[in-house]
């Protein structure tokens, strides 16, 4: 395989980067997951917007412009021959000393990963996901935005552990007011009254682009939908629930905390989306050139 390193084509026993790097310090670096299906980039310039705004949150300044960015992942896929992937965008604050302050850092390291997609059992899309609500809080606004799409994951993990520790793959996060924010690596949905709801970004939650486009979906599926700030009650006594993130595309949830949500099966409307979502996830999206 071959791997994209400060954008030289490397293979990736010699991608390397250095001990000093205060991504891994520190954490201090952005990333993005991004998919391409069957030749094509899903929401490139999305996915490459949020990567620079999450770094400009961080004030790292990503040596090259985001058209130049998207062009290397194309660029890296390419090189791979690959037309399916699991696209992994890094940027780190760089090399530096052991201070944290990024003073010395000299200039930030970046790298593409184009790797096979590993998907989800099939059977998480056939059962549905049985979910638990941890005690470990999504980080707090005023902490560390969940918008920011940061290298620093520990707040996930910790969810993760605790979840899986239950027996559950997923774990749902609430703020510290008990609100449901998201899932470690997915945004969360619930279908209530007939209605698709989703917690708004401003709680503290990632913009999932997956989410974004499920919401559009919705509109042209005149499903109606809106982001609206929710608790676990409403999870508990919601009609279906999914989670959306470009790993898992649309999968859905049939049990939260022991309790299982509407029938306990994988509900129509979920079903309807996921469909929907496959269908423009495979139709749309930035080509790949070729060699
Ligand atoms: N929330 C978190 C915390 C995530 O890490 C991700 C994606 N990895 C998502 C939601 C889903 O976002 P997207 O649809 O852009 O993959």
């Amino acid at each position: 395989m071959i791997v994209n390193l400060n954008g030289k084509l490397t293979p990736s026993e010699k991608a390397v980067v250095s001990v000093f790097d205060h991504g891994l310090l520190y954490g201090d670096g952005v990333f993005e997951g991004i998919r391409a299906y069957n030749g094509r980039v899903f929401r490139l310039p999305e996915h490459i917007k949020r990567l620079y705004d999450s770094a400009k949150a961080l004030m790292i300044s990503i040596p090259l412009a985001p058209q130049a960015m998207s062009r290397e992942l194309l660029r890296t896929l390419a090189a791979n021959r690959q037309r399916d992937a699991y696209i992994r965008l890094v940027v780190t604050r760089g090399p530096g000393d052991l201070g944290l302050g990024p003073e010395n850092c000299s200039a930030p390291t970046w790298f593409i990963i184009t790797d096979a997609i590993k998907l989800y059992p099939e059977r998480f899309y056939q059962e549905g996901l049985s979910i638990a609500t941890v005690s470990t809080r999504r980080n707090a606004n005023e902490a560390l935005s969940p918008k920011i799409k940061s290298l620093n994951y520990l707040n996930n993990i910790m969810a993760k552990v605790e979840a899986q520790q239950r027996g559950c793959p997923e774990a749902i996060l609430l703020t510290q007011d008990g609100y449901v924010a998201e899932c470690t690596g997915d945004n969360l949905f619930i279908l209530q009254n007939g209605r698709l709801l989703t917690p708004p970004t401003s709680l503290g939650c990632l913009d999932g682009i997956t989410r974004q486009a499920v919401l559009e979906l919705a509109r042209k599926l005149k499903l109606p939908a809106a982001e609206e700030v929710f608790t676990r009650y409403d999870v508990f006594t919601a009609e279906e629930s999914f989670l959306t993130g470009t790993a898992a595309e649309v999968v859905p949830v049939v049990r939260v905390d022991g309790r299982p949500v509407g029938s306990g099966k994988p509900g129509p409307v979920t079903q309807r989306l996921r469909k929907a979502f496959q269908a423009l996830a495979r139709s749309q999206g930035t080509p790949i050139p070729k060699r």
